[in-house]
């Protein structure tokens, strides 16, 4: 099958929210414009940029955050609390480090899923809250991307080794809203950005 927007190279994925299937060219396309997006509404990436720090935790966001930031020609610096091996920190030509210090963003590698799960939790307990998109120093560039995506991303790029995260019931109820209505999880970005529109406005 081929896809639905450049018509020419083989589709991936099934982005079933917009009713299209993707080649890997134009689903990377979409991606970038993505973070472009949430970068420049929220000022998240400082212009004078040097040293980055990741905070890693083997997620496939997080794997996605180094294979990005490691492209931008940046001094990035991984944080973990576990421990991560040296042939991750080759691929990516990333150091480890231990104090945050010097670094002047904190990327927290957050995703789609993560956003809106942080939602739902919040609206099941009472409260009306969303995942900031920046928080002082931490920045969440990747909000608006959905893991499934992410991942497809990561493995024509044959990076492995990411760890299925456990997000608990209120994840197992939006990917069933995903199911019944495809694009659930983007319309709490919507909604979101209406808010926040309103507040700014
Ligand atoms: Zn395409």
């Amino acid at each position: 099958m081929k896809c639905d927007l450049c018509l020419s190279r083989k589709a991936v994925i099934e982005l079933e929210y917009l009713g299209k299937s993707v080649c890997i060219n134009c689903l990377e396309r979409i991606t970038r414009r993505r973070i472009a997006r949430v970068t420049r509404r929220f000022d998240l990436i400082p212009k004078k940029l040097r040293k980055v720090g990741i905070l890693f935790d083997f997620s496939p966001t997080s794997f996605f955050a180094l294979y990005y930031f490691s492209r931008l020609g940046l001094e990035t610096f991984l944080l973990s609390k576990e421990k991560v091996s040296n042939r991750i920190l080759r691929r990516f030509g990333v150091q480890k480090a231990k104090k945050s210090r010097g670094m002047e963003i904190l990327v927290d590698p957050k995703c789609l899923d993560d956003f809106s799960t942080f939602f739902l939790e919040n609206l099941f307990e009472g409260k009306f809250r969303f995942l900031r998109p920046k928080d002082r120093r931490i920045v969440r560039p990747f909000i608006y991307l959905p893991e499934k995506e992410i991942i497809t991303l990561l493995k024509f790029r044959g990076i492995r080794g990411f760890r299925k995260v456990r997000r608990g019931k209120c994840y197992e109820f939006m990917l069933k809203a995903e199911e019944i209505r495809p694009g659930s999880m983007f319309s709490i970005v919507g909604l979101f950005e209406k808010l926040e529109s309103r507040s700014l406005g």
